[in-house]
């Protein structure tokens, strides 16, 4: 198996992090949460959403050159295998990615995917190409740029901000939607999936409190699935997806306001 996750320079990974790191400034996010807690954007059902990522391969990932639909499949297998249960779990691993139909409101790639990292702070070097953040604004404001920032130390990390994509847009539906059956482990494990210099650069744990070490452990295990199952089998048979539209109505019986 190839290494996954090497990031070098002047790839198309590169360009793309060039960009995000210059426009995801705490202001920025600030706009995003507060137009898209307004769910106003449409209604629509789980697997309608799995079905818009066909259209969408993520550009952020060196590991992945296929629709995105594919990619949440093979997740969602890899755990089932290890939990054939934990359909709560398998259905985590299914719509983890599901927050990237906001490639359909016209949002920019850099505000949809990509490693996450908290603004309002010090960015920490743990950030993937961390030295094109200091083209960012926030990176030169004195309000910003220390340890804590805008935060306090243990606050929680559920409290401060990270950047803006498919982890907290997601977050945002199953949060204001409660016509589901999805519970909170699972919406976290969601949230936070893309915060890497958290959960695999042991970074920022200074924000951390007592309810955040159990996040991280459920936000690692899941880790292992969404990334080694890259290399998977990429067709995915009739009789899985059956599994999974069974799965997405008892979980999803109804359409959510997006
Ligand atoms: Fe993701
Ligand atoms: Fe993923």
């Amino acid at each position: 198996m190839n290494k996954l996750r090497t990031y070098k320079k002047n790839t198309k990974q590169h360009n793309f992090y060039k960009t995000c790191h210059q426009y995801q400034t705490y202001e920025f996010v600030q706009s995003k949460l507060k137009q898209y807690t307004k769910l106003n954007n449409c209604k629509m059902t789980m697997r309608e959403a799995l079905n818009l990522l066909d259209q969408f391969i993520d550009p952020s990932d060196p590991d992945v050159d296929l629709p995105n639909s594919v990619h949440v499949y093979q997740t969602a297998e890899r755990i089932r295998k290890d939990y054939p249960n934990d359909k709560q779990l398998q259905i985590c691993g299914l719509i983890h990615d599901l927050g990237k139909i906001l490639f359909k409101f016209g949002e920019p790639n850099w505000a949809v995917v990509g490693d996450t990292f908290p603004v309002g702070c010090k960015y920490q070097k743990s950030i993937i190409y961390y030295n094109s953040l200091k083209k960012n604004p926030d990176y030169h404001n004195s309000k910003y740029n220390s340890k804590y920032g805008i935060y306090s130390k243990n606050c929680g990390i559920q409290n401060i901000k990270l950047s803006f994509g498919h982890d907290e847009y997601l977050y945002l539906i199953l949060k204001n939607n409660t016509n589901h059956n999805l519970s909170e482990k699972y919406i976290n494990i969601i949230r936070f999936h893309s915060f890497y210099p958290w959960h695999t650069g042991k970074d920022y744990h200074y924000f951390m409190n007592d309810k955040d070490n159990q996040i991280l452990k459920d936000v690692l295990n899941f880790n292992k699935y969404d990334l080694y199952s890259k290399n998977d089998d990429t067709y995915i048979s009739p009789d899985v997806k059956k599994y999974y539209t069974d799965l997405l109505k008892t979980f999803f019986p109804e359409p959510l306001q997006w």
